[in-house]
């Protein structure tokens, strides 16, 4: 049974062939909305599409680079196809190198900036005017705890990432008048793809001890925060950094 009514309504979700964003997909269209599944990789988004019309929903794939500035109308436009644009949650992100930062490589560094930052600037570009158009809508920013703390020999995510929150707050003062939501997601570690291939095991579990309930956060977990935030039911909502970081930042 759905939680929210996303009904009447098409949804973009970036990075939505892996971890966070297939689970936002996912929990999306469970809940009604036409999801448009980006991603770098056409066959992953192809699976998650493919999982979300086996499960009686309604999405479909779109191969994207985020950091393309010219994917993002196209993206918006795809998604109009589906029905009027009034969910996107930016959540295409990368780790980038782990060096400290006199050791980082200039190009890591611009690439980093480039998904995680630039990316957010060009799609909310894109979809804020299409939001307006359609009577208005909600965005969600998949930040992260490091938008609001640092760690070390991550300086590009955790800059990136504390910009994320800043550009939310700013795209919420300029278009709540119009009827257009805007927060960030600041999730804990969550066991995903992008963490499990960057870290062993033995950080895993010193980080897992780091979060007040003794692990990491599921996709799924992330997910239920994003798809009430996009909901009608968080309509006094905006402008606003969500944790969901199981303790993480509590100490
Ligand atoms: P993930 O499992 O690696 O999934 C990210 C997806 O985005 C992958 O399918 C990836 O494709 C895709 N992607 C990467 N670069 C892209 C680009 N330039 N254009 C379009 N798609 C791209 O990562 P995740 O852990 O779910 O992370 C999702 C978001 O949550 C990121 O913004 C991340 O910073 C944030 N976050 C994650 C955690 C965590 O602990 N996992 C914590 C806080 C915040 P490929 O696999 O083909 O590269």
């Amino acid at each position: 049974m759905p939680t929210y009514d996303l009904a009447d309504r098409s949804a973009l979700v970036t990075g939505a062939g892996s971890g966070i964003g297939r689970a936002v997909a996912l929990e999306l269209a469970r809940n009604g909305a036409a999801v448009l599944v980006a991603d770098l990789s056409a066959d992953a988004a192809q699976r998650v599409t493919d999982e979300i019309t086996a499960a009686g929903g309604t999405a479909a794939a779109a191969v994207a680079d985020v950091a393309d500035p010219a994917v993002h109308a196209e993206l918006v436009a795809a998604a109009g196809r589906m029905g009027p644009l009034k969910v996107a949650v930016n959540n295409a992100g990368i780790g980038g190198e782990a060096a400290a930062v006199a050791d980082c490589s200039t190009e890591g560094w611009l690439r980093v900036v480039d998904v995680n930052l630039n990316a957010v600037f060009h799609g909310l570009k894109a979809q804020i005017p299409a939001m307006v158009a359609a009577g208005g809508g909600a965005i969600v920013n998949m930040a992260s705890v490091l938008g609001s703390v640092g760690i070390a020999q991550s300086s590009a995510y955790v800059a990136t990432k504390h910009a994320v929150v800043g550009l939310t707050k700013t795209a919420a003062l300029e278009y709540s008048a119009q009827g257009v939501r805007v927060n960030a997601v600041g999730p804990g570690f969550i066991s995903t793809p992008l963490v499990e291939r960057s870290l062993d095991a033995a950080t895993l579990d010193a980080l897992a001890a780091q979060h007040a309930t003794g692990r990491l956060g599921t996709s799924e977990e992330v997910a239920a925060l994003t798809a009430f935030l996009v909901s009608d039911a968080a309509s006094f909502v905006t402008g606003s950094y969500h944790l969901v970081d199981g303790g993480y930042s509590a100490h």
